[in-house]
């Protein structure tokens, strides 16, 4: 390595290495191109009436069908995304691939036509797929094994990731509704570009990370091909792979909906990944190797009620704010949209506060583990939905309920995020073996994609049953889970072997190249 890049990639600014930073502003643009994209989706496939902004004039039903399974096959997509990264590319060319994908999908949807629709929807499924798990992975690997500021570092990305959904929401939302759909779409390309240039640009910062991975890891026993032929001499899991695609096919017969077959490929595609985690937890060297997969895997179980319940906000608790909610501020109605903003903003204000108490707590010796924060962070944000059964009761009572409930369960939601979301970023860079480190990344956000799915079903049922019963019902299930998850704590810490024990700060110019320190 020569002395300018060495030093460039020791570089420190604010306590953490530049190149967070260049992730930061990086996924920053991109969530910005996907979260302005994502607040106008269904509006546009919606409107019918607006001649001078036409949309499709689609049923909602039909809108929200779409919607739903868009915004989970983003996340799903990070699986083959992480895998990419993992077997071929590394996750610093999987980024930049991914990065180009996006410029060109949202670059096509400023095109007024229907093959540009669909064009451009999918190569943003590719495109997130592709560079989301991967630049997450590449955080975690600016931090040698047992620095403390690991978790920070991904609080700190955390924020960058909502000023791009905060920005977006404002400034897309406007432009489309009120301009035009398609500059609207036009401008998250532009924004997606504006983020390519600061990855390119910020390289230098990034030489220890992500880098392609070595003929060994390529050649190693783990291939795919290996693995399912591993599968396919192993009988008892090759048996519940075949159970979930035999249920897959009893769904496309049996489901409701157009979208009956979708479920079919939808399970077959979780038979698909069952198969590859069952063959890699045989195939792991060690039972220390072994037993902290089985942890990430449990962590994930977390991770979908998490997500079930706190993306009621997209569905259930926006309806919930148009139709029910008093929105007057002195003479001015407050947009509905404006209420999701809460999220984001909320989270730039507290994100560093957050991670600072959990460090301080831990440096202290106090129980500071992920997995705790995690069981806490769903507690917290299940305990948010005591404020919406106040306002379901409030709405009962006088036919409207005051705004001031939804700020209160956007809080609590939120400082329930920080303390599950970014600490399970983290928590994975931790944990997996290094060299499936994106697939597990992949396998996160697709469990992720689960719980926004399983959100959908929940929100959809209020219709049958009440808002009163459904908040009540997520409060009560969430916290229960929680105080389940840290009832289990001991045993489920033993089998994380010391993976968080002893952390401490520790900078880059101790020792260099720490990737391979990293090595477990
Ligand atoms: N809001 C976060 C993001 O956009 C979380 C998304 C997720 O984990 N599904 O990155």
């Amino acid at each position: 390595m020569s002395t300018a890049i060495k030093q460039a990639h020791q570089k420190e600014l604010f306590g953490h290495p530049v190149g967070l930073y260049v992730l930061f502003f990086t996924e920053m643009w991109e969530r910005f191109s996907y979260y302005g994209m994502r607040a106008l989706l269904t509006l546009y496939l919606v409107e019918k009436t607006n001649a001078d902004n036409p949309g499709l004039g689609w049923l909602s039903s039909e809108s929200i069908m779409l919607y739903g399974w868009y915004t989970m096959l983003v996340y799903v997509m990070s699986i083959p995304g992480g895998m990419i990264a993992d077997k071929i590319l590394g996750q610093k060319k999987a980024v930049l691939y991914g990065a180009l994908t996006l410029v060109a999908g949202h670059g096509i949807l400023a095109f007024d036509e229907m093959w540009a629709f669909y064009g451009g929807l999918a190569l943003i499924v590719l495109g997130v797929g592709l560079l989301k798990p991967n630049i997450s992975t590449m955080v975690g690997g600016l931090y040698k094994q047992g620095d403390i500021r690991r978790d920070k570092g991904f609080s700190i990305f955390y924020i960058g990731i909502n000023l791009g959904s905060l920005l977006a929401t404002f400034i897309v939302g406007y432009v489309g509704e009120k301009i035009g759909w398609h500059y609207g779409f036009g401008l998250a390309g532009i924004a997606m570009l504006l983020g390519l240039v600061v990855y390119m640009y910020g390289q230098k910062f990034l030489v220890t990370v992500g880098n392609k991975p070595t003929t060994e890891d390529k050649n190693d026993d783990a291939s795919l091909g290996k693995l399912f032929a591993d599968l396919v001499k192993s009988p008892i899991n090759l048996g519940v792979v075949l159970l979930i695609i035999a249920y897959g096919i009893y769904a496309g017969f049996t489901y409701n909906g157009v979208d009956s077959w979708g479920y079919t490929a939808l399970y077959i595609f979780i038979a698909f990944v069952a198969g590859i985690l069952m063959m890699i937890y045989k195939n792991l060297e060690t039972q220390v190797f072994k037993d902290r997969f089985l942890v990430l895997l449990l962590s994930f179980l977390i991770v979908i009620v998490f997500w079930g319940a706190f993306e009621q906000a997209g569905g259930l608790m926006s309806i919930y704010t148009k139709q029910n909610t008093d929105r007057m501020l002195m003479g001015f109605e407050i947009p509905t949209t404006w209420f999701q903003g809460l999220n984001a903003g909320f989270i730039i204000l507290l994100a560093t506060f957050i991670a600072g108490f959990w460090a301080k707590r831990k440096l202290k010796g106090k129980e500071g583990s992920s997995l705790f924060k995690m069981a806490v962070g769903t507690m917290i944000m299940g305990l948010g939905f005591v404020f919406m059964i106040f306002a379901a009761s409030e709405y009962a009572e006088n036919g409207s309920s005051s705004m001031h409930w939804l700020v209160l369960a956007y809080l609590f939601h939120t400082v329930g995020e920080l303390c599950s979301s970014p600490v399970a970023l983290s928590f994975i860079t931790k944990l997996a073996p290094v060299k499936y480190a994106s697939l597990m990344m992949g396998v996160y956000f697709a469990a992720t994609g689960l719980g926004n799915k399983v959100a959908g079903v929940i929100g959809e049922s209020a219709s049958e049953f009440g808002e009163y019963a459904i908040f009540s019902g997520i409060t009560i299930f969430t916290v229960i889970f929680g105080l389940l998850v840290i009832l289990l704590l001991k045993p489920l810490k033993r089998l994380t072997h010391g993976a968080e024990d002893n952390e401490r700060e520790m900078h880059n110019d101790e020792t260099e190249g720490f990737e391979l320190a990293d090595k477990q």
